[in-house]
């Protein structure tokens, strides 16, 4: 596992000391072996959830701009069954959005059970860019880090499995980024002005994420520290962490599934049975 996770509350987190490369002992060649195994597997156990319908899975992507968010849900995504998976994107609230508390427009796209959703931003946009652009009063906010652990905290009551990810990227990094898409004409409809603005605040927003993830780490809405420098090593460790963490559940789900195909099968012969009488 090449992941940093974060499962209690106020615990100790400083971005900088967690490394954004691929580490050296794996190669591209074998994390995309290693990929292609744990796709099918995550296929595998889709198809349990979709049937045994006890769970739902949400998974949160964060990360400032190019840090690969899109790139990590179109791979998640791929290996997956489109019949039971959403992708929902979080952009500046709309008026009616905003006349609400900021809750509201993210608790209707939660997964009902059987089913994926997964967020490209999220409710954590509210304890981040809010919070560094000063789009509401602090003590807002700072309300909001215990209102989010209330929210996960019942949707993980009603089965709802939550992975929250961090993509971690350098400012290198992001930097290079910005200029390859600048350079490439298919791309360069991506430009905004805004990228550029919010990297000329890069402290304070990993401040605040750090801020995110100190105060809404729980043991069951764990978050993850992706290494994200290397698109092929990012895709690995989303992909292992999420197999890893619905691969207990497989028992259950295959439970649920063995029994429901003994009761059809007895319903099925007691038919037969009614039918040759
Ligand atoms: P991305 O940068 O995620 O690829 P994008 O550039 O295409 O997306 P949109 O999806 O239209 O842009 O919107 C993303 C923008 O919305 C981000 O700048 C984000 O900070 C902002 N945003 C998201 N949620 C909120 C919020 N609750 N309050 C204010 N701004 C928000």
């Amino acid at each position: 596992m090449y992941v940093t996770k974060f499962d209690k509350t106020d615990c100790k987190v400083d971005l900088d000391s967690i490394s954004p490369d691929a580490p050296k002992d794996i190669s591209r060649d074998q994390a995309e072996l290693k990929l292609e195994s744990l796709g099918k597997e995550m296929f595998e156990l889709q198809d349990l959830l979709w049937g045994a319908r006890n769970h739902a899975v949400l998974i949160v992507l964060q990360g400032l701009d190019t840090a690969g968010k899109d790139g990590a849900i179109k791979n998640v995504a791929g290996f997956l069954n489109p019949r039971g998976v959403s992708v929902v994107s979080f952009g500046v609230p709309t008026k009616e959005e905003q006349e609400h508390d900021f809750l509201w427009r993210v608790h209707k796209h939660t997964p009902r059970r059987g089913e994926w959703t997964l967020f490209n931003r999220s409710h954590y946009e509210d304890i981040l860019v809010v919070r560094v652009e000063s789009l509401c009063p602090e003590s807002i906010w700072r309300e909001r880090f215990g209102h989010i652990r209330d929210f996960e905290e019942l949707l993980v009551e009603h089965n709802t499995i939550v992975l929250k990810f961090f993509l971690h990227i350098s400012k290198d990094e992001q930097k290079k980024r910005l200029y390859e898409r600048e350079q490439d004409e298919r791309t360069a409809w991506k430009l905004n002005v805004g990228d550029w603005q919010t990297r000329e605040k890069w402290k304070d927003y990993k401040e605040a994420y750090e801020d995110a993830l100190r105060k809404t780490s729980t043991e069951r809405a764990p978050w993850h520290v992706v290494p994200a420098n290397n698109k092929w090593f990012r895709n690995l460790v989303v992909a292992e962490t999420i197999v890893e963490t619905l691969r207990p559940y497989k028992k259950i789900w295959r439970k649920k599934l063995d029994d429901m195909g003994v009761r059809a099968k007895s319903e099925l012969e007691a038919y037969r049975q009614r039918k040759s009488e």
